[in-house]
């Protein structure tokens, strides 16, 4: 079968053979997979990362011993826990320090025609989510996360910083919820997406608004984010990031303390609350694919995926 595999920056297509099913894992045919930034970064050798990356993933389950799973369409929690410990037992999987991460972490990643997980990672993609949005459902839950952390008061606004797709997902999830959201970005193109859904947007200028909101999600993907969050939020107010940034990021700290500001750090989610919101077609997803490619195209598809301008980049089977 075919996979993917980063090795010293280089993408290559490989010929390799199947992977055996262990017990409890159930054997995935792979539909449909996102390219995201962290793949973008595992490439350029983050984490010392080499061997098969694919974290957002769509299949079909071809191998399994769970019935209600046999022959289902699904997706994958990316996280493979221990299921044994404190943070397992309190169904935080996703902080076990025993976990493989999914293309990440220990354990190739679904950029491959079959791959494995354990059975109780996945979750059947309803009918009436088409292949190409369910992708989405592993990015949409890192902006759903936001919500299980912060105790944001209902339609309190929220200014969300950037435009990338997290952005564009955490500022529509935030406005189903009925949230006043303001989101601020540098392409009015992008920024389109969520206005779409009622978001009110503004290309940011050089200043953003100072001491404006209670409550500032960051996900600029750069160092300057987390400044301009720190500057926009009101005193006693809320930052949460959710930017992974590599390397140190200069901020001063005298107005977190003098304004006595929260920081929350937010990574991923739970699936359940994005496929409901897939579901019932709360979320616009398609207009940030920009293309779609054969998983034998990968090398291409990921220097797509890198070119400025581009959103989501999805690998099909075949
Ligand atoms: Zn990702
Ligand atoms: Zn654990």
């Amino acid at each position: 079968m075919i996979s993917v595999r980063l090795q010293d920056g280089r993408v290559e297509v490989q010929d390799v053979p199947r992977p055996a099913r262990s017990p409890g894992f159930a054997l995935i045919r792979m539909l449909c997979a996102g390219i995201c930034n962290t793949d973008l970064e595992l490439q350029k050798g983050y984490y010392g990362f080499a061997g098969t990356p694919g974290h957002e993933f769509v299949g079909e389950v071809v191998e399994t011993d769970n019935r209600d799973l046999a022959g289902r369409r699904v997706v994958g929690e990316i996280n493979l826990d221990c299921g044994a410990c404190d943070w397992c037992k309190r169904s935080l999987g996703r902080h076990c320090p025993d976990r493989r991460v999914l293309g990440i972490v220990n354990y190739p990643g679904a950029f491959r025609e079959f791959l494995t997980l354990p059975e109780r990672n996945l979750r059947v993609v309803p009918d009436a989510i088409p292949t190409e949005v369910a992708v989405f459902t592993e990015p949409l839950a890192a902006a759903c996360e936001i919500l299980e952390q912060a105790q944001i008061p209902c339609s309190s606004q929220v200014a969300v910083l950037g435009d990338g797709k997290l952005g564009l997902l955490i500022a529509q999830v935030l406005n189903v919820y009925g949230y006043q959201v303001y989101q601020f970005g540098r392409h009015s193109e992008k920024l389109r997406i969520s206005e779409k859904a009622g978001v009110r947007t503004e290309v940011a200028r050089a200043e953003v608004p100072a001491a404006a909101y209670n409550w500032v999600v960051e996900a600029t993907g750069s160092a300057e984010g987390l400044r301009q969050a720190v500057r926009m939020v009101k005193p006693r107010g809320t930052v949460i990031l959710k930017s992974t940034l590599h390397g140190l990021v200069g901020v001063d700290t005298a107005p977190i303390i003098v304004n006595e500001i929260t920081l929350i750090g937010s990574r991923c989610g739970r699936f359940e609350p994005a496929l409901d919101l897939l579901s019932r077609g709360l979320i616009e997803v398609q207009d940030m694919i920009s293309d779609r490619r054969k998983l034998a195209d990968a090398p291409q598809a990921f220097e797509q995926a890198a070119r400025k301008g581009t959103m989501k980049v999805l690998l099909t089977a075949g």
